[in-house]
């Protein structure tokens, strides 16, 4: 007999198993639980995808932190262990709640080795992000990942850095093609937005050959790189650029004035320029919390 960690994690584990043999396709969401567009683009795409127009198999998991998708939270409640699934992976055995979690789902998907890993996130309720899709440079079969991102449909495309802890990397780092995409957040989940995690799912499901009905698209837009920047200190935010806007260097981004009075207590600048491609939604920051990301084509970082 085996000992049950407690608390139990009840995950919703969606499998549409085509009538012809493919690939296996594998989709996740919800690995933040104040991330709404992707659960419920998977939940349309499953309603509407007919198992004799598909071949191979897909497999989804649109609430992956059930837990803080239960309390409106990005992470697991405190009274748990008030842990951010997508920094625990790839998880312990032994660990807190949601390090067992993260075991638990990385296991089972490096065991099922699919043709294609997704992962469908967004700015949640603190922050609005462009519409992007993107790969782990430097991790895996990075071809491969970049020509899926290419795929999905959406014309901006980030080259993400490695980041240790989340599911993407990590699945990347195992040789898994893994795309990873963000959607605007901005504490909704925008009609578009929906429609553009649906059509990318199945414009991916076009690229494994899993639809047949038309080929998928191949973006040719260069890859971009971000670059986070930090509140320098704590306060309320008043953006000054707009999500998808240019900014030249040394442009102002946003103020952050004290929460008690609102003078002006920093100017946070554009460290080069580029696209804007998130803003703070949430007006409380803290000090070292993201407050924008600035993305630049890859190979421009040498450019003043
Ligand atoms: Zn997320």
């Amino acid at each position: 007999m085996t000992a049950v960690a407690e608390p139990a994690a009840v995950l919703p584990l969606i499998v549409i198993r085509g009538e012809s043999a493919g690939p296996l396709f594998i989709v996740v969401a919800g690995v933040h639980g104040d991330e709404y567009e992707g659960p419920q683009a998977i939940w349309e795409v499953a309603q509407g995808l007919p198992p004799s127009s598909l071949h191979g198999t897909l497999l989804a998991l649109p609430v992956c932190n059930p837990w803080a998708f239960a309390a409106g939270l990005r992470s697991t409640p405190d009274a748990m262990d008030g842990a951010n699934l997508a920094r625990e992976f790839p998880g312990a055995l032994e660990g807190s709640p949601t390090q067992r979690l993260a075991r638990a789902l990385l296991e089972f998907v490096l065991k099922l080795k699919p043709g294609l890993f997704l992962d469908l996130h967004s700015g949640g309720t603190r922050y609005s992000f462009l519409p992007v899709v993107g790969y782990r440079g430097g991790l895996g079969n990075e071809d491969r990942s970049r020509a899926a991102a290419r795929a999905f449909g959406l014309s901006a495309l980030w080259e993400m850095a490695d980041h240790r802890g989340t599911f993407n990397s990590e699945t990347a780092r195992k040789g898994i093609t893994t795309v990873g995409v963000e959607m605007t957040g901005a504490g909704g989940c925008r009609r578009e937005d929906v429609a553009a995690n649906r059509e990318g799912m199945l414009n991916l499901m076009r690229w494994l050959g899993m639809l047949r009905d038309h080929p998928a698209p191949e973006v040719l837009g260069p890859f971009r790189r971000t670059t986070d920047v930090l509140a320098p200190v704590s306060g309320f935010v008043v953006p000054h650029q707009a999500v998808g806007g240019r900014v030249e260097a040394g442009d102002s981004i946003a103020r952050i004035h004290s929460s008690l009075f609102g003078e002006i207590v920093a100017e946070v600048k554009a460290p080069h320029a580029g696209e804007v491609w998130a803003m703070r939604h949430l007006r409380a920051i803290q000090q070292g919390e993201i407050i924008t990301s600035i993305a630049r084509p890859v190979g421009a970082e040498t450019d003043r």
